[in-house]
């Protein structure tokens, strides 16, 4: 019997046998109570961040815009209640196989510029064991042009906290830097991680960057 990733559940009990013909997904990971917690970003948004809910260029992106920081960014899933708890059971438990209930839709991104995860400090490495991100790119090409210091962990501050701490980034040294890039992240929530790697990226001379992220 298949169990489900999050809860336990048994999977094929929540389905009619009728209903085992019709699934989209060659395996099925999640019971249908989980899969339901799960929401996509809505029509309404904001066309810059992806912001839920709102219906033109959101304050915080307006914001960076002032600071000369143009928001592209993409993402697919509204950070509620459901994506908290299953990011928590992924990273901070480790539960490394959870990486695959959402690593088709790092499948989606557009190929056109080369893919440039997040790091995660060394220290965050080997406390967890794997990068989160690049664990859902697993099937991909990207390339890790960033290096990350060990800081506070952003989670742990509040968002003027954020906003002000100082760059943990750095370029890896000897890789070839392309001129366009899509930075990829699991989480959106200030900008502030992705305006700080496009920092170190538009110095080494990156003048197209876009990003894209799991959940805002
Ligand atoms: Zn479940
Ligand atoms: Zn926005």
């Amino acid at each position: 019997m298949i169990k489900c990733l999050l809860c336990s559940r048994n999977i094929a009990q929540n389905f009619l046998f009728s209903e085992l013909f019709l699934l989209k997904s060659p395996q099925n990971l999640l019971c249908s109570k989980c899969q339901k917690n799960f929401e996509k970003i809505p029509e309404a948004h904001c066309p810059c961040c992806c912001k839920p809910n709102v219906h033109e260029i959101c304050t915080d992106c307006q914001n960076w815009e002032k600071r000369g920081y143009k928001i592209r960014h993409q993402a697919i899933f509204h950070y509620n209640q459901a994506m908290k708890d299953y990011f928590s059971q992924y990273k901070f438990v480790g539960d490394y196989r959870l990486y695959q209930i959402f690593e088709p839709y790092f499948k989606n991104i557009s190929q056109k510029s080369p893919l440039v995860p997040i790091p995660i400090s060394p220290k965050r490495l080997e406390e967890r064991g794997f990068n989160q991100v690049t664990a859902f790119l697993q099937q991909d090409n990207f390339i890790e042009l960033l290096e990350k210091e060990n800081s506070v962990k952003q989670s742990s501050l509040n968002r003027k906290e954020r906003l002000e701490s100082p760059n943990p980034f750095r370029l890896k040294k000897g890789l070839k830097v392309p001129t366009k890039v899509i930075l990829i992240d699991d989480i959106y929530t200030t900008g502030t991680t992705l305006y700080h790697a496009s920092q170190i990226l538009k110095e080494a001379g990156v003048h197209e960057i876009r990003s894209f992220s799991l959940c805002r």
